[in-house]
């Protein structure tokens, strides 16, 4: 466990910079908008997991109950209209239960059942720490994170001075927002090491300090977005792609912008996806938001 993923308050960051980047990134501020409603709903889930103390067995029924219903009321609230019309689908049908049960046991969801247990569930595994991530199903390796097995949802290197480990690359779960060290230049979705088989994608204009392609065409998409020609939206993240499981996810760089927060930035970086996705690659998991 290192840097700011395990910070004592870690969604007063989270909505500082959601607002930042509300600003900056207009193509994605319909996005950002829905997130920033739902920080105010994880934080508050956040602080009452932490003086509540639910054990790690009532956990599925803990968040069911106390979770779950407020995080549907902001989504059918602040939603886009596709989740809106799922969330109040699914909820006739669905005990809460078992969509919270599936996702801490590691199987495969919809993409509706996905977004209201990992929304929900993720502020109180991080509120709660290891004894509750512990209860989560899934394999402890390299590839998984080490408290509760869940997938890397980005990878990101960390600053200079939290450079303690590992060479300064971590990877950040999914699941519980823990995050581990994890060595550079190998693929987080397969453990490929071999750099012939490994692709880096960045932005035109973005200094990487690693072999790798550069992004181009994604002007085009980002409209205006760019401050000057010169200047790139994503100087701070790039695509790691690899050919042998056809996976890739999302690098952050907070040495190139140490305001960076890696799961905020993430989500709003949705013109990266999107170029991976035209290679072919798939994301090891998708975002909250299902990007
Ligand atoms: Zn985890
Ligand atoms: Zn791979």
């Amino acid at each position: 466990m290192a840097t700011a993923a395990v910070a004592a308050t870690p969604y007063t960051e989270r909505r500082r910079r959601t607002g930042e980047l509300r600003r900056r990134r207009t193509f994605a501020r319909e996005l950002l908008d829905f997130y920033g409603a739902l920080l105010g709903v994880q934080e508050q889930a956040y602080e009452q997991a932490i003086s509540a103390r639910p054990p790690a067995r009532a956990l599925v029924a803990y968040v069911a109950e106390m979770v779950v219903p407020a995080v549907v009321d902001v989504s059918l609230a602040a939603g886009p209209a596709k989740l809106r019309d799922a969330v109040a689908l699914r909820l006739e049908s669905t005990d809460p239960c078992e969509f919270v049960a599936a996702w801490i046991h590691g199987d495969d969801q919809t993409l509706v059942d996905r977004f209201l247990a990992r929304a929900s569930v993720g502020p109180v595994l991080e509120a709660l720490g290891s004894e509750a991530a512990a209860a989560c199903e899934g394999v402890r390796d390299q590839l998984h994170c080490p408290d509760c097995g869940g997938p890397p949802q980005l990878s990101f290197f960390a600053l200079p001075a939290e450079d303690l480990a590992s060479g300064g690359r971590f990877l950040l779960c999914a699941r519980c927002q823990g995050s581990w060290g994890y060595a550079r230049m190998t693929c987080p979705g397969c453990g490929e090491d071999s750099s012939s088989r490994l692709q880096i994608f960045s932005e035109e204009g973005t200094a990487s300090g690693e072999r790798g392609s550069v992004v181009r065409g994604l002007e085009g998409r980002l409209g205006d977005h760019r401050v000057s020609e010169d200047k790139p939206v994503f100087p701070h993240i790039r695509i790691e792609a690899c050919d042998s499981c056809r996976r890739y996810l999302l690098s952050i760089d907070l040495a190139a912008d140490p305001t960076a927060v890696p799961v905020v930035d993430e989500l709003a970086a949705l013109p990266l996806d999107l170029y991976a996705r035209e290679r072919g690659f798939s994301k090891i998991i998708p975002n909250l938001m299902g990007f």
